[in-house]
């Protein structure tokens, strides 16, 4: 697989800064955003517009002029892309020459069967076809949103599908011969018990998914659910419900065969999920569309940027439009804060952060301070050290924001 090439970093040579051979060791993740539902769910403070179809052809176009920009500006054509994921939103909502335009334009010579090409789908605008679709283009992945089986739940969420919808679109994608498929299921619903979500983990691993992404839900003042929640409507799972439906949900997925290997994700072996993996190791990736997020190296910030779009269509398009980049925002990261990001996505993952890496890229005097603190949190049962790696305990992931801030010396 052939590596985007990186650049010489500015010479200053009071900074720390990462060496040639750590900055260079990284394909690219490419996320596409398709923002698009056909209504809001009413717990949603993802970019996303409903009722918005009729923008989804002009959007495409702006999406891959965009890509044509990064290609040619940034990647200098030289790019090799290890993962695509399409996410949102809906992806799911694209009709099927839709969708081929928008992967034949980003790939005109065909997805690399090597690489993990993931489609985001709900179950009610999945069908056989745009499965037979997909699997066409080179998408090999699906990961389908259930959040529940339960009807009163699903409802509730302002969920389109319905539990036995739910079912025929996991019996379909089976039927139609994916080994790769991912669903997410939620936990820590309105009047949710312990019971009810051991039921809706039993019917979710009848289905024997390769991988499961589970959230706990949560929810932000301006959705419909959160300002129901505020004035005393509904009623929220107490933390003790929680914490035990999250003990059982270890518990449950381990006597399955699954890996926990990230806070928020269990995977049957071999079937990590590759794309957020790049998230998580703080890889380069690029982001398309609007809303989406980008995170690059590049001579003026060698310890890594992030870009980010307008959330807004007109935003975007603006930007997009005449090939050119989309980005609206761009944060150069300091060494404390690449320093920070890493520890932050890395510990996210169970196998942890491998020390020798973290000194590679970030320079031995930085990381022994962190060394040092990690031992006065390991004695305390919040992290662990050993063969070679800093990995958060179980007891530790609900505080990671906290106990990445104790590693890390003040500046
Ligand atoms: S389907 Fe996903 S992105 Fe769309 S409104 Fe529902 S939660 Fe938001």
């Amino acid at each position: 697989m052939r590596r985007f090439s990186s650049v010489t970093c500015p010479c200053n040579d009071s900074m720390p800064r990462p060496t040639e051979s750590k900055r260079d060791q990284t394909a690219l993740a490419l996320y596409v955003h398709i923002p698009f539902c056909v209504k809001k769910c009413a717990y949603c403070d993802f970019t996303s517009y409903a009722g918005k179809e009729s923008e989804i052809p002009d959007y495409i176009t702006h999406v891959l002029d965009e890509w044509a920009a990064i290609r040619r500006e940034l990647l200098k054509n030289q790019a090799s892309i290890s993962t695509l994921y399409l996410g949102g939103g809906t992806p799911s909502l694209l009709t099927e020459n839709q969708m081929t335009r928008l992967v034949r334009g980003l790939f005109p010579e065909g997805i690399d069967p090597s690489m993990e090409a993931t489609v985001e789908a709900n179950p009610e605008s999945l069908t056989p076809s745009k499965l037979a679709c997909y699997q066409e283009l080179g998408i090999n992945r699906v990961s389908v949103g259930i959040q529940s089986f339960s009807d009163a739940h699903l409802r509730l969420l302002g969920r389109l599908h319905s539990a036995r919808r739910a079912r025929e679109c996991l019996d379909m994608i089976r039927r139609a011969g994916w080994r790769n498929f991912s669903m997410d299921l939620m936990y820590g619903l309105p009047g949710q018990s312990h019971e009810d979500f051991l039921r809706d983990l039993d019917e979710a691993l009848g289905f024997e998914p390769p991988h499961l992404s589970t959230y706990c839900l949560t929810l932000s003042g301006g959705v419909p659910l959160g300002q129901a929640a505020a004035r005393g409507a509904i009623h929220l799972p107490p933390e003790a419900e929680i914490l035990k439906m999250m003990a059982s949900l270890d518990k449950t997925m381990a006597s399955h065969g699954y890996e926990h290997y990230e806070v928020s994700n269990f995977a049957r072996p071999g079937h990590a999920c590759r794309h957020n993996l790049a998230y998580w190791t703080l890889s380069p990736y690029i982001g398309l569309g609007a809303g989406a997020v980008s995170f690059f190296i590049e001579e003026v910030a060698p310890w890594g940027s992030h870009w980010e779009n307008p959330g807004s269509l007109s935003g975007y398009a603006k930007r997009a439009r005449n090939h050119s980049w989309a980005f609206h925002e761009r944060s150069p990261l300091s060494h404390r804060e690449a320093l920070i990001e890493a520890l932050l996505t890395g510990l996210r993952l169970k196998r942890g952060l491998s020390i020798r890496a973290l000194a590679e890229r970030f320079g031995e005097e930085a990381i022994g301070p962190v060394l040092q603190k990690a031992a006065l949190l390991a004695a305390e049962g919040w992290c662990e050290m050993d063969g070679g790696s800093l990995r958060i305990t179980p007891g530790g992931s609900c505080l990671l924001d906290t106990l990445v801030l104790e590693l890390i010396p003040e500046s």
